[in-house]
């Protein structure tokens, strides 16, 4: 495995995975928002700047294997073209002798963009052929696409296999490595996580995982309540999963056996509708009356929880702490999300990964303030549970 920080990209043309499925307004197709394009800058401007020229591959959305106007990387082009500060070239089909044709004329500093991978099926069946195919744009690959790590596609990871000497990773996926390493892997103490969101049945591999690593382990969203009816809890209309109230025991159990320091919600908001209109008020957690359901952490559970986070010096954040998407239930998200910054304002680590922590944590404009957030959902979700993400794994084994 290569570093590209260390690599002579001089004279090469650098093939690189990218992550440009962007959201797209869905009238005038523009761009609505461009992080993902400007995460990728860093990586596509090393190779420019030590003389290599650059082929960009990404999907873009859920096309039916055949070219769709909607799903057409032409629509980002400016929006690449902004971020970089340069113009570039885009090949209306990624593996056509036009394509092949773009891509050997490249010179040192030029940048050519392929139309979207997932028009054909080899991509996404990962397609040994196609895979051969697209290697033909490079001399050297670069997987920077940390969100599509965890398929096994043509261009994420089988490709790989085409540039045995002359592979490594972005810049955006060292960082994401770098990240869940340092709190995995790191022997810093203590190490709290915290895990919420709607339901144990999505969170129990990552729990699992967490269990055998962390001192301190924090249960909020709508997950608490199962765990609060597994002790015999009435949590009247809570969101619970009868299936995982054995789990949920387990779980207990295991932290006991394993010395882990399990905070699980003592009180709760709960409200008489899901909506901003309803009522609410502030309750012991297993003594929520019939027609009242509880969707956010309250007082006592804050202060417990930001305490813990602010002992902490490695912060792992995955789900929400309510149905922070209301108003009248984002508090008690909001304070954790402020506790995990003012954390990492003293000194500790702190890593917010999978789609609604990160969404919260950008809601609160705190995303600047934490050390770093995963733009990778499942992915970061899979790597977490200790998965081989198959796109990672191409690019380290030799
Ligand atoms: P997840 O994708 O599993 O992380 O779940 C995130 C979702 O859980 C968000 O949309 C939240 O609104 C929802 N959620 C959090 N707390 C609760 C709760 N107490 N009751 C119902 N839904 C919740």
């Amino acid at each position: 495995m290569k570093n590209i920080s260390s690599y002579n990209f001089a004279g090469k043309r650098a093939l690189i995975r990218v992550d440009f499925n962007v959201p797209l307004n869905k009238e005038t197709l523009e761009v609505t928002d461009d992080t993902r394009i400007k995460a990728a800058i860093p990586t596509i401007k090393k190779v420019l700047e030590s003389g290599g020229s650059v082929v960009l591959m990404s999907h873009l959305g859920r096309p039916k294997n055949i070219p769709e106007d909607k799903f057409s990387l032409k629509n980002i082009i400016s929006k690449v073209e902004e971020n970089l500060g340069q113009s570039i070239q885009f090949a209306t089909d990624c593996i056509s002798a036009k394509a092949f044709e773009m891509s050997a004329n490249l010179k040192p500093g030029e940048v050519l963009l392929l139309e979207n991978l997932r028009f054909h099926e080899g991509e996404k069946k990962g397609d040994v052929e196609m895979a051969k195919k697209l290697a033909q744009h490079g001399d050297v690959y670069i997987n920077d696409a940390f969100g599509t790590a965890h398929r096994a596609h043509a261009s994420t990871a089988v490709i790989a296999q085409f540039f045995p000497n002359d592979k490594m990773f972005g810049y955006l996926i060292e960082k994401e490595i770098e990240s869940v390493d340092k709190v995995l892997k790191s022997n810093q103490k203590p190490l709290t996580a915290i895990v919420g969101g709607a339901k144990v049945s999505s969170k129990i591999s990552i729990i699992t995982e967490l269990m055998n690593k962390v001192d301190n382990l924090i249960v909020g969203g709508g997950m608490a309540y199962t765990f609060i009816k597994a002790q015999g809890g009435q949590i009247g209309n809570s969101l619970v999963e009868e299936d995982f109230l054995e789990t949920a025991r387990e779980i207990m159990s295991a932290a006991k056996e394993k010395g882990v320091n399990l905070l699980i919600p003592t009180d709760t908001i709960i409200a008489d509708e899901f909506s901003n209109e309803a009522n609410t008020k502030s309750v012991k957690i297993d003594q929520i009356p019939d027609g009242w359901m509880g969707l956010d952490i309250a007082e006592d559970s804050i202060k417990a929880f930001k305490q813990c986070v602010l002992d902490s010096k490695l912060i792992l954040w995955n789900g929400p702490m309510g149905v922070f998407e209301l108003e009248k239930f984002q508090n008690g998200t909001k304070e954790i999300a402020l506790a995990v910054a003012k954390a990492t304002k003293n000194g500790a680590f702190s890593l917010v990964g999978g789609g609604d922590s990160v969404a919260a944590v950008n809601q609160f404009h705190l995303a600047d303030q934490v050390s770093h957030v995963s733009t990778g959902g499942g992915a970061m979700l899979e790597y977490l549970e200790g998965v081989t993400l198959p796109g990672i794994a191409a690019i380290i084994n030799d």
